[in-house]
């Protein structure tokens, strides 16, 4: 984290692409990082990347303000456990951050989700999917995790996962990160035309979850 506690993200001006203003990275055992409206980098300039070739979205805070330091704490909860010294430390600061769930760590850890739960005023809870699947398509693995391999799995886990936190907080989240952080440009397209934000980061501060908390 950075020298500023204002983690939350501007609106993005593309009505697209989410309406509001939530999102974080880190999983709760091991990431935080930056992030912020996207700026895809194969909207326009990069013609040379292949169509389907995995891109990892780049995101910047919209209207920082200068010579302030601003972040948008992000922290992502994959299928692992729940690392209550991340989630505590936030609260005693009282740092605002959103945290991206899968279906799986609901399930697997009420304790961690009774405290989100207990703090929603300080964490926003997003779409990290159903199982953690990669909306890659194609046969390939990232970070040792296979992916979707076709759009109706990309589909599957995304409007699976936004259900599973609808049934555990009654609200029904805006954004989705991709497990992994990468996206099919085709499977982006496919996740906003569910609704969906695509949320990316600035800074993936765990190397892919290979660090230590
Ligand atoms: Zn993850």
């Amino acid at each position: 984290m950075s020298a500023d506690s204002t983690p939350y993200v501007n609106k993005r001006a593309d009505p697209s692409v989410g309406d509001y203003a939530t999102m974080c990275r880190s999983c709760l055992s091991r990431r935080a990082a930056l992030a912020t409206p996207a700026v895809f980098p194969w909207a326009s300039s990069r013609p040379t990347i292949p169509r389907d070739l995995p891109v990892e979205p780049r995101m910047r805070l919209e209207n920082a303000l200068p010579g302030r330091l601003m972040v948008a704490l992000t922290l992502d909860a994959c299928p692992g456990g729940f690392d209550e010294r991340i989630a505590k430390a936030l609260v005693e600061s009282g740092i605002k951050a959103t945290v991206f769930v899968t279906g799986l760590w609901l399930r697997e850890n009420p304790a961690g989700q009774a405290f989100l739960l207990a703090h929603r005023d300080l964490f926003a809870i997003e779409n990290h999917g159903e199982l953690h699947i990669p909306p890659i398509l194609g046969h390939r693995r990232i970070y040792g995790i296979r992916v979707a391999g076709d759009l109706a799995t990309v589909r599957r886990e995304v409007t699976e996962g936004a259900a599973s936190i609808s049934a555990a907080t009654g609200t029904a989240p805006r954004w989705y990160r991709a497990a992994a952080g990468y996206y099919s440009r085709s499977a982006m397209l496919a996740i906003q035309h569910l609704g969906f934000g695509i949320a990316g980061y600035s800074l993936n501060a765990d190397e892919g979850a290979s660090l230590p908390a």
